[in-house]
């Protein structure tokens, strides 16, 4: 039986389905990642025999190649939620972790590119945990 997920942009326009198993799990700690995403890092799933399926807002779906390099998006051009694409180069399909609806059995392979990890965001370990906005929920006892 092949392995089905789900997944959709912020605002809703955009949703997919992804089959097969993904084969890795990696956060890339990379400059691109982090203009790209606007964040520490970027938290993509690898699927090797994936397919990826509109399952609707494919016309909302724009990519970007970055010039000279393997690095791509896709993003919904309503709300700039990152979405899968299939990589040619390396044929296989990427999924952006975050923008899953359905859980995944697996977890990180490995941080990628720590050498050009951000200052900030090279020991998060000590940095309190809220449940929700701080001062409005309990934070966090751990
Ligand atoms: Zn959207
Ligand atoms: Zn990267």
């Amino acid at each position: 039986m092949v392995n089905k997920y789900y997944g959709s942009c912020l605002c809703g326009r955009v949703s997919y389905e992804v089959s097969g198993d993904f084969d890795a799990f990696y956060l890339c700690h990379c400059s691109r990642c982090q203009k790209d995403t606007g964040s520490a890092h970027a938290a993509n799933l690898f699927a090797k025999a994936g397919r990826l399926v509109w399952l609707k807002g494919e016309a909302d779906v724009t990519h970007y190649q970055h010039p000279g390099s393997l690095h791509t998006k896709s993003f919904c051009q309503c709300c700039g939620s990152a979405l899968p694409s299939f990589s040619e180069s390396i044929n296989c399909v990427v999924v952006p972790a975050g923008s899953l609806d359905t859980p995944i059995p697996v977890t990180p392979t490995a941080k990628i590119f720590v050498a050009n990890c951000a200052a900030w965001s090279a020991d998060l370990s000590n940095v309190p945990s809220f449940d929700a906005l701080p001062g409005q929920a309990k934070r966090d006892p751990k």
